[in-house]
């Protein structure tokens, strides 16, 4: 054998070393990844191999180095910004896609699975008047919806904002609570992040609808063109859902496109107690969710829906090409048969985003939903509300907790008290530092009407009832621990 030759088979018995190195992971009974950094750094940092050390070599270390120092994210107490482990099947369907199916174009079981998978989702999600696309996640997802945005606002003014450029000012209606990839995504379609306009929120952290009514009616008396009003279906900071009735209202009447940012919040509608305060999506022309979030897809996968994808084929088009159409276009006959899965590209995704490589993601969203149905991910979704709500509760009521935001969804935002003379910034911050080095509970923080709160976002499927228990055990210890050494 010469030593260009890669294997390129024996899955079975490589895959399986891979995934008893990943199941003795996630029973999580490894320190965290700096805790030995020197051992493992020592082994790692090597130069450039010149021979190479074949298969076996690398799996191995793969598997019992590599693998044994990876990301807390997966642990069942992590609960920080909104990120989590993937579950079992999205992990098999990614592999499998990564050898039967490395692009989602040409009309394979994949690319059928691809479309069947958006129509799943968006059906799941209350949102069957609108077509998908599968991008890298919420912050291209965003670009490709205000894509759609931008092209219909100029195209209504007699211009192709792709093909020509723009050529007047515009503004992005958003709150002051949105995703900041809003920003960049104007940045990126030459609009400029500053074209947002952050309209207040009510103490609830959401839009105030009067606010944006005014705003957007100045704005359009004073002759810049109103692209796009973002409505948050789930605030990252909260959780919070912005009034989309009313918002809808306000875009409707003045034939302003609506975007739905509901990357992490979007499927909290399958919890019937939240579900009325999704109730406006109908008025939406795009909507996002990410299915690497509450969903528990391994990252990489996220989905704009809009409602008709030829507006996206627009703002996105890479004009024709020799090198693609060529080889596919079949040359003038009415009903051009299509035998082989090289006739055709299928959905033309990649005309409707910013990619044309790109992994079959509709794999991952179709094994998830198979496995445990709707069902399975409404009970997921109710229980991880049910957890912000007994946190919410507990700091409620107990005279060392602060509640600091009600939870809508599955973010709780609450503090540890701070005794006279202590600021409770500072204390909650050295708080939240030990908490995490304790490698057991990991919330992030954020802040909350400007005070610094813990911030717990439970979506991970491993993260249960008694992790949510714990870690308000954990907060009250600590707490305790630091007021009383002063
Ligand atoms: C996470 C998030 C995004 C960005 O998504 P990525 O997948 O991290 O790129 C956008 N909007 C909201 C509301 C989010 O929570």
């Amino acid at each position: 054998m010469t030593l260009e030759r890669a294997e390129t088979d024996d899955l079975e018995r490589l895959l399986a070393r891979i995934g008893a190195g990943l199941d003795s992971y996630l029973h999580f009974e490894h320190p965290d990844a700096l805790r030995f950094a020197d051992d493992w750094r020592r082994v790692l940092d090597q130069p450039l191999p010149e021979k190479g050390v074949g298969i076996d070599a690398v799996t191995e270390e793969l598997a019992g180095i590599v693998v044994r120092n990876g990301s807390p994210i997966p642990r069942p107490g992590f609960c920080a910004w909104i990120t989590t482990g993937s579950t079992t099947a999205s992990v098999l369907a990614t592999a499998a896609a990564g050898i039967a199916s490395p692009q989602r174009y040409m009309p394979t079981a994949f690319n059928f699975i691809e479309e069947l998978s958006l129509d799943w989702l968006a059906s799941m999600c209350g949102i069957d008047h609108l077509r998908g696309v599968y991008s890298s996640g919420g912050s291209v997802a965003n670009l490709i919806g205000l894509g759609g945005a931008r092209q219909a606002a100029f195209e209504a003014a007699g211009r192709d904002p792709a093909a020509e450029g723009i050529d007047r000012p515009v503004a992005v209606y958003a709150s002051a609570e949105c995703h900041r990839t809003i920003q960049r995504a104007c940045g990126v379609l030459g609009i400029g992040r500053r074209a947002v306009r952050m309209i207040p929120c009510d103490v609830g952290g959401r839009m105030r609808a009067d606010e944006l009514e005014r705003i957007v009616d100045e704005d359009i008396a004073g002759g810049i063109l109103p692209m796009a009003i973002v409505a948050n279906a789930g605030t990252t900071n909260t959780g919070a859902i912005d009034p989309l009735l009313a918002i809808g209202a306000i875009a409707s009447a003045r034939g302003i496109w609506l975007h739905v940012d509901g990357a992490y919040g979007l499927p909290g509608v399958l919890d019937s107690r939240v579900a009325p305060l999704y109730d406006g999506l109908e008025f939406a022309d795009s909507v996002i969710v990410d299915p690497h979030k509450w969903l528990g897809a391994s990252v990489g996968v996220a989905a704009t829906f809009v409602r008709d994808r030829d507006i996206l084929a627009r703002a996105f088009t890479q004009e024709p090409a020799d090198y693609l159409e060529g080889s596919i276009e079949q040359d003038g006959g009415e009903t051009p048969s299509i035998e082989h899965s090289m006739d055709d590209f299928g959905v033309r995704y990649y005309e409707y985003g910013v990619e044309l490589s790109a992994p079959c993601r509709g794999i991952v969203v179709w094994a998830m939903l198979k496995e445990i149905g709707v069902e399975g991910m409404r009970e997921r979704i109710v229980r991880h509300n049910d957890m912000a709500r007994h946190v919410a509760q507990v700091a409620r009521d107990h005279p060392d907790l602060e509640l600091l935001q009600e939870p809508t969804l599955s973010i709780c935002c609450f503090r540890y008290k701070a005794p006279a003379g202590v600021d409770p910034d500072r204390l909650n911050q050295r708080l939240y530092r030990q908490l995490v080095r304790e490698n057991t509970y990991m919330p992030s923080t954020t802040r909350v009407q400007g005070a610094l709160a813990l911030r717990p976002c439970f979506i991970g499927a491993r993260t249960e009832f008694e992790h949510a228990e714990g870690l308000l055990d954990a907060v009250l210890r600590i707490g305790r621990e630091l007021t009383s050494n002063g």
